[in-house]
C-alpha cells in the first residue's frame, strides 16, 4: 500500500499554490493516465491534487474569431462540439480517433497534453529507463523499438508522445495558456512538448509551479481539405504507428496554405515548417505530396524493428494529402459513438 494525500483546489490561484508548495504533488483530471501510472509504481505523488472542480470546462469564441478551450473539457465533449465539428473537424477527427468512448469521456484536454509515453520500458519499473529514472540507461534503444521513435531521438530517450489530439493540435498552430506563480503566459503549441535530448524525463516545457488553464486555437480551421489519419495494429483502441493530420487550403488546383503533423514518430508532435512551404504554391498532386513527404522524412533514422516506420511515414502523408485535397476525411468511422 503506498499512501497518499488527496486535496481539492477552489479555484486556479488555489491549484498553483498547492502545486507550488509540495514538489512532489500532482494535479489529478479525468486520472485515466495517471491513476494507470501509480498502479503501476511509475508515479508515486506524496499528494493528489483533485482540479476537476475548477471553472475551466467551457469551449469559447476568442476576439481573434478562434476558440478557446478550458483544460478541462472532456475529450468526447470536445470531439462533439458544434462549433468544434463544424470549424475545426481535423480536431474532431483525431480525438475520436484516440483511446475509447469512455476514456474519451473520462479524458481531459490538459490531460492530454501532458499524458506520458507508452513505452513498454517506461512501464516496466524492473528495467532501465531515462525517463522514469535518470541516469539508468535506455532499454529501448537495443531492445524492443517497434513502436519507438524515428524523428528527434536521442541517445538517451527514443520514445514516441502518444496522442492523437495534440497531432491535430500541433498542425492547426494551437496556444496554450498557463497559469503559474509568476502569473498567466501562453506558449505555441510546437514549443509544448520537447525532444528528449539529454534530460528525456521532462516532456514538456510546462513548469513544476503551473497549470495549463487552457487550448486556443486560431480562426483558420481548414475545415474543407483536412484528413487525420492514424495507422495502427488494431482499428480502435490501439495507439498510433503513425499518424498524420494534413490540413490544406486550396485555390482551384494549387495550394494556398498546408499544415503537416505526425504522431508515433518522435517525442513531440512532429511538425516540419519545410515541409509545408514546399507545398505552398504548388498544383496538388502525387508528385508534390511525396516531395514534402521526403522532406519532412530526411533525418528519420530507424531501430532495429521500427524502421518500417520511415516508409510507412512516407506513405501515410501522400495518402492524408491526397484525402484531404479531395476533401475526403478518412477517420469518420467513429462518429457518434460516444
Ligand atoms: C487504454 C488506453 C488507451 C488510450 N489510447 C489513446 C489513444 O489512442 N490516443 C490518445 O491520444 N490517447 C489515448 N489514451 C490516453 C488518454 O487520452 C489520456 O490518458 C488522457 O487524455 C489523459 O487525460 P486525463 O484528464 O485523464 O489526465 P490525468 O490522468 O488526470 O493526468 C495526466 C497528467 O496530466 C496532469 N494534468 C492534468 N490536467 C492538468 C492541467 N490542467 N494542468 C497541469 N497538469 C495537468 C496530471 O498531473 C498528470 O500528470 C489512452 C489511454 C488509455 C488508458
Ligand atoms: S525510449 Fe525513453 S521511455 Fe523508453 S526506455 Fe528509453 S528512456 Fe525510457
Amino acid at each position: 500500500m503506498i499512501n497518499f494525500q488527496y486535496a481539492r483546489a477552489n479555484d486556479v490561484a488555489d491549484a498553483v499554490r498547492q502545486i507550488a508548495a509540495d514538489p512532489t504533488a500532482k494535479f489529478i483530471a479525468g486520472g485515466t493516465n495517471l491513476i494507470d501510472l501509480m498502479k503501476e509504481d511509475v508515479e508515486r505523488p506524496t499528494r493528489l491534487i483533485d482540479i476537476t472542480r475548477l471553472p475551466l470546462k467551457s469551449v469559447e469564441e476568442t476576439a481573434e474569431g478562434g476558440l478557446r478551450i478550458g483544460a478541462l473539457v472532456p475529450n468526447s465533449d470536445l470531439a462533439y462540439h458544434p462549433l468544434i465539428e463544424q470549424r475545426y473537424p481535423l480536431l474532431a477527427s483525431a480525438i475520436l480517433a484516440g483511446a475509447s468512448a469512455q476514456l474519451r469521456n473520462m479524458a481531459s484536454t490538459g490531460g492530454n497534453l501532458l499524458q506520458r509515453t507508452r513505452c513498454y520500458y517506461f512501464y516496466d519499473t524492473a528495467t532501465p529507463c531515462n525517463k522514469r529514472e535518470p541516469g539508468s540507461g535506455c532499454s529501448a534503444i537495443a531492445g524492443l523499438n517497434r513502436m519507438h521513435a524515428i524523428l528527434g531521438t536521442s541517445e538517451a530517450c527514443i520514445a514516441t508522445h502518444p496522442s492523437d489530439m495534440c497531432v491535430a493540435l500541433a498542425a492547426l498552430d494551437a496556444t496554450v495558456h498557463l497559469a503559474g506563480l509568476a502569473g498567466a503566459r501562453t506558449i505555441a503549441f510546437s514549443d509544448f512538448h520537447r525532444l528528449p535530448e539529454d534530460t528525456p524525463q521532462r516532456d514538456t516545457n510546462l513548469q513544476s509551479n503551473e497549470i495549463i488553464t487552457a487550448v486556443e486555437l486560431p480562426a483558420r480551421g481548414f475545415a474543407a481539405n483536412y484528413t487525420y489519419l492514424k495507422i495502427r495494429d488494431r482499428l480502435s483502441y490501439a495507439f498510433a504507428l503513425v499518424s498524420v493530420a494534413a490540413a490544406l487550403e486550396l485555390e482551384g488546383d494549387a495550394i494556398k496554405e498546408a499544415r503537416l503533423a505526425l504522431g508515433g514518430v518522435a517525442h513531440k508532435p512532429w511538425r516540419d515548417l519545410s515541409a509545408e512551404a514546399a507545398l505552398r504554391g504548388q498544383a496538388a498532386s502525387q508528385a508534390a505530396f511525396a516531395r514534402a513527404a521526403d522532406l519532412l522524412l530526411r533525418d528519420a533514422k530507424g531501430f532495429e524493428h521500427n524502421a518500417f516506420k520511415i516508409d510507412l511515414a512516407r506513405r501515410a502523408i501522400v495518402r492524408a494529402l491526397t484525402q484531404a485535397a479531395a476533401g475526403t476525411p478518412q477517420s469518420q468511422s467513429n462518429k457518434k459513438i460516444r
